[in-house]
């Protein structure tokens, strides 16, 4: 039998990182096993289901990679099937019309409470003859009395309740909407659903949801219930953590590559491995293997992961998504290197894709001042000289090639006799306007000729300017 999992969010909010990682550990389950992952939209709560969520959820989606082959399925272009199986159980004699009042069932809550019980319908019109009147009710699912429900969850182990601590659960309200424990068992039922993965937040619903599967005499699904994720201090993670939209890690310049393995190692685990590429996690990944207990976020793995794949991942790839950065710092590109060239160079020190973007500023746009520490530590009077004749080597190079720049920079200290670093840190701030940057040679290679020369000559009259006054 084909595995189809599904992720099913309800749009009230952005994609969270606890919901990526539900959909993560689902999509996962589908692509370890050759299966099939349905997205589906549980938008039934009308006052709370926005378009905005809609959409923030699928570029959540999207941009971590996690492909759907069905849906996007949206539960409110459904009522016609909910209903239609309501009234197959109606005339099964599975569900029932409730004609109590709001007032009876208030009055009953009270009274169960005042006994120190547990809320309970009484089954007061369960076992009617059905009414010809027009009364309003609700429909209930008619629950089992005896006996108990089980199931073998792949995170928490065998769980059994008893049918008599269940409800006669309402299936559909007064106006005739349906409920949302019942839309979610047609839908997994419908989408034939082998396999469900959600957070522990559910678990309450599962024994309702399997009684109604059997009622309706379809297949119960396994399940998988993922526990919480709380933030590093404990605490039930939320935005006063920081960043809890995916999105928001995009961003700040997080890859979705560092993101998944941070979230797939957050309540997962493979041995004791850290780094999983995307085909190593579809390898690997079991259900059974998903802890038991919330796990806590920890930002500076996450930043150790970036790190990683800023450095590892394929240049052209890394300069795919750090492009969406260059736009968000308003670099223009227009005239430059090509980015997939500065990713390998620049690497080194970045931990985020931000901060990336941001040091690849001094090769596309001229700077008007030079970095003031910088400058009042090497270009100073006894930068004068070898400015000027590394200004002449360079304009003599036949090719402007890392090896020739590098040999120009040598021969420049050798023929001064002085280091390296009193010829490499002047021309370094006099191309990039900072004092740090990679490899001085490197970096005028990527800089390019024309701007080097007009950096190095406008460094020249700095420096003169600073003798003169
Ligand atoms: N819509 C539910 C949620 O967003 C998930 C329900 C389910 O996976 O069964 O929490």
């Amino acid at each position: 039998m084909t595995v189809k999992t599904r992720f099913a969010p309800s749009p009230t909010g952005f994609l969270h990182v606890g919901g990526a990682r539900t959909a993560l550990y689902s999509w996962l389950q589908a692509r370890a096993n050759n299966g099939e992952f349905v997205l589906r939209i549980e938008d039934t709560d009308l006052e709370r289901s926005t378009q905005e969520a809609c959409d923030a959820i699928l570029e959540g989606m999207e941009w971590l990679g996690l492909n759907w082959d069905e849906g996007p399925y949206y539960q409110t272009k459904r009522f016609d099937r909910y209903n239609e199986v309501i009234d197959r159980m109606l005339a099964e004699g599975t569900a029932y019309k409730c004609y109590c009042s709001r007032e009876r069932i208030e009055a009953l809550r009270e009274e169960q409470a005042a006994k120190g019980e547990r809320m309970k319908y009484d089954g007061c019109c369960r076992d009617q003859a059905p009414r010809d009147t027009d009364e309003p009710f609700v429909i209930r699912f008619k629950n089992p009395t005896e006996g108990s429900v089980v199931f073998d969850d792949h995170v928490r182990g065998r769980i059994e309740i008893g049918n008599a601590e269940l409800d006669d659960l309402i299936i559909a309200r007064t106006e005739g909407t349906p409920t949302y424990n019942f839309c979610v068992v047609v839908d997994d039922w419908d989408m034939g659903i082998t396999c469900v993965v959600r957070g522990e937040d559910h678990i309450n619903n599962t024994p309702r949801q399997i009684n109604i599967l059997k009622a309706l005499g379809a297949p119960i699904p396994e399940y998988a219930h993922v526990a919480m994720i709380l933030g590093d201090d404990g605490a039930k993670l939320s935005k006063r953590h920081g960043a809890v939209s995916v999105m928001q890690y995009r961003d700040d310049g997080y890859l979705p590559e560092a993101l998944l393995n941070y979230l797939v190692r957050l309540g997962w685990s493979h041995g004791d491995q850290e780094v999983f590429s995307i085909d190593e996690m579809k390898q690997y990944f079991k259900l059974d293997d998903i802890n038991k207990a919330a796990s806590a976020f920890n930002t500076e793995k996450l930043i150790w992961l970036n790190q990683h794949y800023i450095k590892t991942l394929d240049p052209e790839y890394v300069a795919s998504h750090l492009e969406w950065h260059m736009h968000d710092q308003n670099i223009d590109m227009s005239n430059g290197p090509k980015l997939a060239e500065l990713v390998p160079v620049l690497s080194e020190r970045a931990k985020t894709l931000k901060d990336l973007a941001a040091s690849t500023r001094y090769f596309y746009e001229d700077f008007t001042e030079f970095d003031e520490a910088a400058a009042k530590k090497h270009l100073r009077g006894v930068a004068l000289e070898p400015l000027q004749l590394i200004q002449k080597k360079f304009a003599e190079l036949a090719s402007w090639d890392q090896a020739s720049l590098h040999q120009a920079i040598e021969d420049t200290a050798a023929e001064l006799e002085v280091g390296m670093g009193k010829v490499g840190m002047p021309l370094r701030v006099a191309i990039t306007g900072a004092g740090q940057s990679p490899g001085v040679d490197v970096t005028a290679l990527l800089i390019g000729r024309t701007r080097c020369e007009q950096r190095i000559a406008k460094a020249i009259e700095f420096v003169a300017n600073r003798i003169n006054s």
